[in-house]
């Protein structure tokens, strides 16, 4: 089989046009580091085309085949890890170990979907219940047949992995527009997918490259599933346009998460997690720490930690630097919105100020006791700061987190009643006593409610979100006098059953 690009309109040569083609920016220092063509309606038909041509080869594989093609697509990755650092550290700015990170968790989720979906989507005997007993009833699962991923920047192979990886594993092929500030990564993915599987037909994992514009011609082509992760304003326009030819959604969108400090927490830990989590890739994380409710008696304390460790943290392109810079200049005004109105509405700058932003870098900003109605609490700010708020109970503190319209993630700190606080909160993740834990452990779903999105990536419902469920029921053999689905019944059958009904289920607790 020929080989080939995997990046359906890719062309490195083309002139940047904002019409044809995207450049693909160092947002340190605005060097230009790609030029990519930009996929229009007739090239996202093709690309679909190509899915749907390669859909029959790669869904009649057997699980044990899907898995080695994709561990080999991890080993790929793995022995390029070099080169795919180095490119989101130009293409999404944040450090080299960072993006180091984010590769290592990709893979962890690649080999845990590949490993993991015969047992969640093989075939299953269910028993069929005293009524059907001459029945013997199997669940199978089907691939669906095209996934479309739509990507966003700020995680570049990590987040769409999520469902590129599980929608690959459940026997799907894949069309995946990354965002039009991650496209080089996006393809580098897809490349280095058909570079380790030379031998299958093209289509299985395709990318096609663009604006907004691409992504909703992927929504409106002819696909059997839209996994989108981005912002709320987009996943709902996605969803709205979905519905037209009622094409399921996953949508995984954006998040307020927010951190509960107990008064019986190991503050230091809770405090070093918490700046860590706000900060991290310039805070551009949907599960970033935006909002903290900590207990009064230990408010003070863990204040004066939290500025304590994010004096000393810096953001900067250079190898020293903590985090980058932000990746899409226009979140920076956003942020900078977001802190005038907290300072507005009450709140304190305990560590910087409007005077941390010092584009494309914003230094961390802390501030204490905003209005809860405020954007700074209300709204993703997605940049490096954070808001906290002492609160007198836990019962306050869980009131507060749970005000909000998104439920991505949360933490909980407390040395005694982590799970019970964890168990309160409307989320779909939580750590106790530490921060992002689930998103390193792939048998954990994830997810959120309200704004923050619908459905599921990772573990198995992660992998249930890319197959169509088949119940079969296969007769074994008729009970003379049984025949309840025809009209051969007879009317002793009938008096028999009004009788029984009573004794079988009347007695039932
Ligand atoms: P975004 O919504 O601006 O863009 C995401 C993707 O959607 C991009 O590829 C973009 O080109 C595409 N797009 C834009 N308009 C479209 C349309 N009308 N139809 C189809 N596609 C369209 O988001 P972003 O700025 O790239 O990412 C940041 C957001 O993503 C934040 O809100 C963050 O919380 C969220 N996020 C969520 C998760 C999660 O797992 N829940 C993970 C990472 C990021």
């Amino acid at each position: 089989m020929a080989k080939r690009r995997s990046t359906v309109t890719s062309n490195d040569t083309k002139p940047a046009d904002h019409d044809t083609a995207l450049t693909s920016v160092d947002p340190a220092t605005g060097e230009v580091i790609g030029t990519h063509v930009i996929a229009d309606d007739a090239a996202v038909a093709a690309a679909v085309a190509q899915a749907r041509a390669a859909a029959a080869t790669w869904g009649a594989l057997c699980f044990d085949e899907r898995r080695t093609h994709l561990l080999r697509w991890a080993s790929k990755l793995a022995q390029k890890s070099d080169e795919v650092c180095e490119l989101i550290h130009t293409e999404n700015g944040k450090p080299l170990d960072d993006a180091l990170l984010e590769l290592m968790l990709s893979l962890e989720h690649i080999s845990w979907a590949a490993k993991h979906a015969k047992k969640a989507l093989g075939p299953k005997r269910i028993s069929p219940g005293s009524l059907s007993s001459n029945y013997s009833a199997r669940l199978e699962h089907r691939p669906l047949g095209i996934v479309g991923v739509i990507g966003p920047w700020n995680y570049p192979v990590y987040t769409p992995n999520g469902s590129i990886a599980y929608a690959l594993a459940a026997g799907n092929t894949v069309v995946f527009k990354p965002s039009e500030y991650a496209t080089g990564v996006g393809n580098f993915l897809a490349d280095a997918f058909a570079e380790a599987n030379p031998e299958l037909p093209e289509g299985v994992f395709v990318t096609i490259n663009g604006y907004g514009a691409t992504g909703a011609a992927l929504v409106r082509a002819d696909i059997d599933k839209i996994a989108f992760t981005g912002s709320t304003a987009t996943g709902k326009r996605i969803m709205a346009a979905a519905g037209e030819k009622l094409t399921p959604v996953l949508l995984e969108c954006g998040g307020k998460d927010a951190v509960i400090v107990a008064a019986d927490a190991d503050i230091k830990a809770a405090a070093d997690a918490v700046a860590w989590a706000a900060t991290v890739n310039s805070g551009q994380a949907c599960t970033g720490v935006e909002r903290v409710y900590v207990e009064r008696s230990v408010s003070d304390a863990f204040i004066s930690e939290i500025k304590r460790i994010l004096t000393d943290v810096r953001p900067g392109s250079d190898n020293k630097a903590s985090y980058g810079p932000m990746t899409m200049p226009s979140q920076i005004d956003i942020v900078r919105r977001h802190i005038e109105d907290a300072l507005k509405n009450g709140g304190t700058a305990v560590l910087g100020g409007p005077e941390s932003i010092k584009a494309p870098f914003i230094e961390p900003v802390v501030l204490v006791d905003v209005d809860e109605d405020s954007e700074a609490v209300a709204e993703e700010t997605f940049g490096p700061t954070v808001t906290i708020r002492t609160v007198d109970s836990v019962d306050e503190a869980v009131e507060l987190a749970n005000k909000s319209k998104y439920g991505l993630s949360s933490a909980v700190y407390s040395k005694k009643n982590g799970l019970n606080i964890a168990r309160r909160l409307r989320v779909g993740a939580t750590s106790v006593n530490s921060v992002l834990g689930f998103a390193a452990i792939p048998g954990l779903p994830f997810g959120g409610v309200g704004d923050s999105g619908i459905g599921r990536i990772h573990g198995e419902p992660g992998l249930r979100e890319f197959a169509r469920p088949h119940s079969i029921a296969v007769q074994r053999f008729t009970v003379p006098g049984m025949a309840l689905a025809s009209y051969t019944r007879t009317d002793s059958t009938m008096k028999l059953l009004r009788k029984l009904v009573p004794f079988v289920y009347g007695r039932r607790k």
